[in-house]
C-alpha cells in the first residue's frame, strides 16, 4: 500500500502529510475531519506508516458513515485488512 498525497474517502478529500513527529507523542497517525486532513509520523517505518494510515482510514469511513465502532474494532480492522493487502501484494496509487 502506498501513502498518497490526497485519498478521497466516501467522497470528500483528505490530504495526506507525512509530519514530525511533534503532533502527537502517542500517536503514529491522527485524523482531522473538519480539515480534511491526516497526519502521519515521518520517522516511523514505512510498515507503520501504511498501517496508520489504514487506521486513519477506517476512522474516518466510522465516522463519515456513523458506524460507531469502538477503537478495538477499528484496530482489528486495520491488522486484518492490512495483513490481506501487503501479503498478497495488493498496492494501489502514487508513492508520496
Ligand atoms: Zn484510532
Amino acid at each position: 500500500m502506498s501513502i498518497p498525497k490526497r485519498i478521497i474517502i466516501g467522497g470528500l478529500e483528505y490530504r495526506v502529510e507525512l509530519v514530525d513527529p511533534s503532533f502527537s507523542t502517542e500517536h503514529f497517525g491522527q485524523l482531522e475531519q473538519l480539515k480534511g486532513l491526516i497526519r502521519i509520523n515521518k520517522e516511523i517505518s514505512k510498515d507503520r506508516q501504511q498501517t496508520t494510515l489504514l487506521h486513519e482510514i477506517l476512522e474516518a469511513i466510522n465516522s463519515q458513515y456513523q458506524f460507531e465502532l469502538e477503537h478495538g474494532k477499528i484496530q482489528g480492522l486495520e491488522a486484518t485488512l492490512y495483513q490481506v493487502l501487503k501479503d498478497n501484494n495488493i498496492y494501489f496509487g502514487e508513492e508520496q
